[in-house]
């Protein structure tokens, strides 16, 4: 049975393998990044509404167990297309998804637009691990780079002062795990200037980690491009204790917070239109190299392959080439 919220599991250098749950349906944010992956956002707001009620997410999820039985995940992840927390009734899928998976971490992805909502901070204490972005306490390059909601942009460097301050509050009240990302791009925020405010508010803001990234895939937009090696271990340097991974290393492997390795079973058995199915929900989520794919889904990367070059035929996807010269899907949208 093919899924419309619910994708993955897919293989996160953050959270182990991690079971999606979409919260949008469609690309709602209250920013439009020139690097987002699901592309051009459809609808830029900051008005808090059940986009998708609480109620079709967790019939889809309580399906997706009984179909499911014995397979392990490391994380249930509430993210999706756009900004998880503009959904107002988050609170009933965290609880929901704590209830039909019990003992699996929920963790959170955001921007951390609506962090400044008390309310939403609450809600956001409830779960296991957030991951709040961050990418400039500068309003110049945030407001290039993230290209936020016209609300926002009213605010300029005062906006984001709340922002990053509110984050501060929210890290005080919450005991879970709290993981923050920041993303580079070349010319846009990478400065030392962005360095040197970031080193100050690091520390104050205490997360259990930083992941500074950069653009792997295809952004929305041309215009981002992704910043220097050199740039990134720079970063990494300066923001170590807190960085993900040792000074010099790629963001990739196993992190601290994901689950240990369990047995495992293949998540959609041997069943080769499960598995093509399987693969084109979890590429219209994002682009993925077949490795990727065949991590995430649990099945070996000959089927992976073979589910492939059926959907290239019949014209569903896409490949190009990606920065490491491997062969990259996504669907045609
Ligand atoms: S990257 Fe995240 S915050 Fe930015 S537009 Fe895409 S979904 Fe929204």
């Amino acid at each position: 049975m093919p899924f419309q919220y619910i994708f993955g599991p897919v293989a996160s250098s953050r959270l182990g393998r991690s079971l999606g749950l979409d919260l949008l349906g469609s690309k709602i944010c209250t920013f439009d990044c020139l690097y987002c992956e699901v592309g051009p956002t459809r609808r830029l707001t900051l008005e808090r509404r059940p986009y998708v009620p609480a109620s079709e997410i967790l019939t889809e999820l309580k399906a997706w167990n009984q179909q499911n039985q014995g397979l392990s995940l490391d994380h249930v992840t509430l993210g999706g297309s756009g900004e998880p927390t503009l959904n107002s009734e988050m609170p009933a899928i965290i609880a929901g998804a704590r209830e039909i998976l019990p003992g699996v971490p929920v963790a959170v992805l955001t921007n951390s637009t609506l962090m400044t909502d008390p309310t939403v901070r609450a809600e956001l204490a409830k779960a296991d691990a957030v991951l709040p972005s961050l990418d400039s306490l500068r309003w110049e390059p945030l407001a290039s780079l993230n290209r936020p909601n016209p609300r926002l942009i009213a605010g300029g460097q005062k906006a984001v002062d709340e922002l990053a301050e509110s984050l501060v509050t929210f890290r005080k009240q919450f005991h879970g795990r709290l993981y923050l990302e920041i993303f580079l791009a070349l010319g846009v925020n990478d400065s030392d200037e962005d360095l040197a405010l970031f080193r100050e508010y690091v520390p104050r803001l205490a997360p259990d980690r930083v992941d500074v990234v950069t653009l792997s895939r295809p952004g929305a937009y041309a215009e981002a491009h992704p910043a220097t090696p050199e740039t990134l271990k720079h970063w990494r340097d300066a923001l170590c204790p807190f960085c993900a991974a040792p000074a010099g290393q790629d963001n990739a492997g196993p992190r601290p917070g994901t689950a240990p390795d369990r047995k495992t079973a293949p998540v959609q058995g041997a069943d080769p239109i499960t598995v093509l199915e399987a693969v084109r929900a979890s590429l219209a989520r994002r682009p993925q190299t077949a490795s990727q794919l065949a991590d995430a889904l649990d099945v070996s990367r000959t089927t992976v392959v073979s589910a492939l070059e059926s959907l290239e035929k019949q014209g569903h996807i896409t490949r190009r080439t990606d920065q490491n010269g491997e062969p990259l899907y996504g669907v045609l949208r």
